[in-house]
């Protein structure tokens, strides 16, 4: 086989194996396991961001590995492709058909059941339904936690978070969801089920195989269950809003509190002026935490399993009054309790919704070195903005992880809709080879799905391709498993 030989596309199903494929499935899932009806389908065939919206063939909703297992089998017998989606909250249509509609939604959203959460061991094993926020509280009853939170913790699923390999605001201390994955359940395309739930801190038999399902966004089996670490609960928490006169500073900060702080410093988020008074313009009763305007804001976050709320926060002051003095920062605010710093954890998690309310946007979730990441910022904006004249640049996120939302605002008067196809196009391949020629990712926690599948293969080296193709063809020959995504 060539390492650039695509996957083969499966043949539409014909009438009349799609109704022996549902006769069958109906028999199999029962009433509750599945579904053609439109209105129940609907809400889960257009993704989080409304930019795609496909057909199906019918909702597959099965309620144990089994179920999955036995569907799959029956996929693979009429060839039948397979969608899978969790809680759909994903950012590139990864979950979203196309609009043949000869392909099935698979739900994991019924097999929601923690199967074991073992304090002693700091494991636990989710099937793959689990709501991450269900997690968290689950981890908290027992005086732990679990390491990993985003945005979309309401809808997003472990299993959707595994296939992504999910980021989110802890990385910087914690890593992304491949570090908190101790072990998978995973049903392949022929419908065998690969146990790999086993959690060995040493294990050498060959392959990590797991690690393959890992940000493989459905591409390569169905995710059925993990085993993932928990940490003890956190005994205090700190967390303050920065304001900095350039985003050259911020990275200067972030050297130095992770130098200051060690293990305690969780999250290290940037925000620009620009972003902040979207915020503040959109969302209800929303304040800046300083008086001044600055032209970048940091968010740093520090938690211990040890300190209480009150000696974390002394040190944090400590560290920000030395980067006063230093003058490199020009003013902070700690938060005085809880409430105070979720309202500054608001600020940052509304940058989304108050950009849309502005008006058409580019989104791009890069990643450069993470010492690289002021300049490219610095270099990129302009760039962008000269080239494509009344546009505007602007970069958010977790800098801490060499990691930004790079978003690129229409002109103003620019229509929803049309100014994207025929403007933004042009303007996401002028960021992604900015992007490539310093060396860094087109993706850096969102994935592939079908919104950057044509610039992977574009920008990713053909060697690497070429492996990730053979791999595809390897676990899923008749390419039935998420057509059209990733690879
Ligand atoms: C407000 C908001 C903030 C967000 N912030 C972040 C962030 O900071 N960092 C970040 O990384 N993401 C973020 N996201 C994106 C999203 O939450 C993640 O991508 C998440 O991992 C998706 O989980 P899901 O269950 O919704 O998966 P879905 O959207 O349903 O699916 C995502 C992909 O995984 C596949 N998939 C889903 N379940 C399975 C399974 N069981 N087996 C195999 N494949 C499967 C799908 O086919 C698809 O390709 C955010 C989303 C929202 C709405």
């Amino acid at each position: 086989m060539k390492a650039t030989m695509k996957h083969p596309a499966p043949p539409p199903p014909t009438l009349a194996t799609d109704s022996d494929f549902l006769a069958a499935a109906e028999a199999l899932l029962g009433p509750r396991g599945l579904t053609r009806d439109p209105e129940l389908m609907q809400p889960w065939l257009t993704d989080w961001r409304g930019r795609y919206t496909g057909r199906a063939l019918a909702l597959a909703q099965p309620a144990s590995t089994a179920e999955v297992a036995a569907l799959m089998r029956l996929c693979a017998a009429h060839r039948v492709p397979v969608v899978p989606q969790g809680g759909n909250s994903g950012m590139v249509g990864g979950a979203t058909p196309d609009a043949s509609g000869g392909a099935l939604l698979l739900s994991l959203r019924r097999m929601a059941a923690i199967r074991r959460l073992d304090p002693a061991a700091g494991l636990v094993v989710c099937e793959a339904g689990v709501v991450l926020q269900h997690l968290h509280e689950a981890a908290e009853a027992q005086g732990l936690r679990f390491p990993l939170t985003l945005g979309g913790k309401g809808s997003a699923t472990i299993g959707g978070l595994v296939s992504t390999n999910a980021g989110g605001t802890q990385v910087l201390r914690h890593g992304t969801m491949r570090a908190q994955v101790l072990g998978l359940e995973v049903v392949l395309a022929d419908g065998s089920v690969l146990d790999l739930l086993a959690a060995l801190k040493k294990d050498n038999r060959g392959f990590d195989l797991k690690q393959l399902f890992i940000g493989s966004e459905g591409t390569l089996g169905i995710v059925t269950a993990a085993a993932l670490r928990l940490l003890p609960a956190a005994a205090g928490r700190a967390t303050a809003w920065v304001g900095l006169g350039g985003i050259k500073e911020a990275g200067r900060l972030l050297r130095r509190m992770e130098r200051r702080l060690g293990d305690v410093l969780e999250g290290f988020e940037v925000v620009p002026a620009h972003c902040l008074a979207s915020v503040l313009a959109h969302q209800p009763g929303a304040r800046s935490p300083l008086a001044e305007r600055h032209p970048w804001n940091a968010l740093i976050e520090c938690v211990s399993p040890h300190e209480d709320n009150a000696a974390l926060s002394e040190t944090l002051e400590q560290a920000l009054a030395e980067a006063l003095e230093a003058g490199l920062i020009a003013d902070a605010a700690i938060a005085a309790n809880e409430a105070q710093a979720e309202a500054f954890w608001a600020l940052r998690d509304g940058i989304s919704a108050a950009e849309r309310a502005l008006g058409p946007a580019m989104q791009h979730d890069i990643s450069v070195p993470v010492e690289a990441m002021p300049d490219f910022i610095l270099a990129a904006g302009p760039a962008i903005e000269a080239a494509h004249p009344g546009t505007r640049a602007v970069a958010f996120g977790h800098l801490g992880d060499g990691n930004v939302h790079f978003h690129v605002l229409a002109p103003e008067g620019a229509v929803r809709g049309i100014w994207e196809e025929a403007e933004g196009k042009a303007i996401s391949a002028h960021v992604h080879d900015l992007v490539t020629q310093w060396g860094g990712s087109i993706s850096a926690e969102h994935g592939i799905g079908q919104m950057k599948r044509d610039e992977l293969a574009r920008l990713h080296d053909p060697v690497a391709l070429g492996l990730m193709r053979r791999i595809k063809a390897a676990l899923d020959p008749e390419g039935l498993l998420n057509p059209g995504k990733l690879v």
